[in-house]
């Protein structure tokens, strides 16, 4: 193996907790993604490079990529040391994956250059120790799409039980408006128990929606795209979030909701054409009070982390 060597990787943006998937189901997305090179170092343990202007911490233990590494590093002992350079372009607390993305594409790109010693389940658990810095727990929920790509099902953390799901062609509009919704925020709000009866419409959407991507059912897609438990409490932490969802849905969309814990909205349409008028209602809401936003239109990426140098 070539002490030169380095290899070049897109990490992409992902969407966790879709709809009623709260924790299990979540994809990835075309565009965002993060752009980050690594090869073998002289200096031991792990070595961070920042090219962007986001000043992530340059300590290993506590930059999500390096806690990755360094879990990778402790089951590979004949590796001395690894430099990673990542130019982030997914914005950090956006809500789209951006601590999956850095600890995911560390990963994956470490596991390339040292031949592929590992496997899918292996980089999910390094990477998931990468999540933990970011937000205190272990979760899988935007490691999983990250690294498999598509949509996943997480139906188990521990032990991983990931499944990856057929899906059909989606668009997907994303609106990132400005303004901060603390992970832990987001978590505390949830009520810790539920009644019988919401329990049981989510599980009939979370059925209908894994059955309606199986079997390319756009309607029963968007019937089961509902979440009667998370997106009622959380959803007072995004302002214009109910009108997002109204106007998007008049517009054509399928449905969507909350990215992740937050303040990213998605929304999911069948053609582009109606992602793109979607994007308009989501600029029309927010520009009407006046809250600096970012939108993309981007489709469902299948191939997750892919290699673009080596
Ligand atoms: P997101 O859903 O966008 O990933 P999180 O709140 O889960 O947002 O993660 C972002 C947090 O993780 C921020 O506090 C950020 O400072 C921290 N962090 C540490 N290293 C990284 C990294 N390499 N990439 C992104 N976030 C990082």
């Amino acid at each position: 193996m070539s002490q030169q060597r380095s290899i070049t990787i897109h990490a992409p943006a992902t969407v966790a907790n879709m709809v009623c998937g709260f924790d299990v189901l979540g994809f990835a997305v075309n565009d965002p993604y993060d752009i980050m090179k690594i090869r073998f170092s002289d200096r031991p343990g792990v070595t961070i490079v920042n090219e962007d202007a986001y000043n992530l911490p340059l300590e290993p233990e506590k930059n999500v990529a390096g806690a990755a590494l360094l879990a990778l590093l402790e089951e590979a002992p004949d590796v001395k040391g690894l430099e990673i350079t990542i130019n982030k372009q997914i914005k950090p607390g956006s809500g789209v994956g951006s601590s999956a993305a850095s600890a995911a594409g560390a990963v994956v790109a470490a596991n390339i250059l040292l031949g592929h010693p590992f496997s899918k389940p292996d980089l999910v658990r390094f990477a998931m120790n990468g999540e933990k810095v970011a937000s205190g727990v272990k979760h899988a929920d935007n490691i999983a799409p990250c690294i498999y790509g598509g949509v996943t099902l997480i139906r188990s953390i521990f032990p991983l039980d990931i499944i990856q799901l057929n899906a059909p062609p989606l668009f997907v509009t994303i609106v990132h408006p400005q303004i901060e919704v603390r992970t832990a925020d987001a978590r505390s709000i949830l009520k810790q128990q539920i009644l019988l009866k919401d329990a049981i419409k989510q599980w009939g959407n979370i059925a209908g929606l894994v059955a309606g991507l199986q079997q390319q059912d756009y309607e029963l897609i968007g019937r089961s795209l509902e979440d009667v438990l998370i997106e009622p409490v959380r959803s007072i932490l995004i302002p214009g979030f109910d009108q997002v969802k109204k106007r998007s849905r008049d517009a054509g969309a399928l449905g969507g909701g909350i990215s992740g814990s937050g303040p990213s909205i998605f929304m999911l349409s069948r053609d582009e054409a109606t992602a793109k008028k979607v994007e308009q209602e989501m600029h029309s809401v927010y520009d009407a009070i006046n809250l600096e936003h970012h939108t993309y239109v981007t489709t469902i990426n299948s191939n997750g982390i892919t290699i673009t140098e080596q």
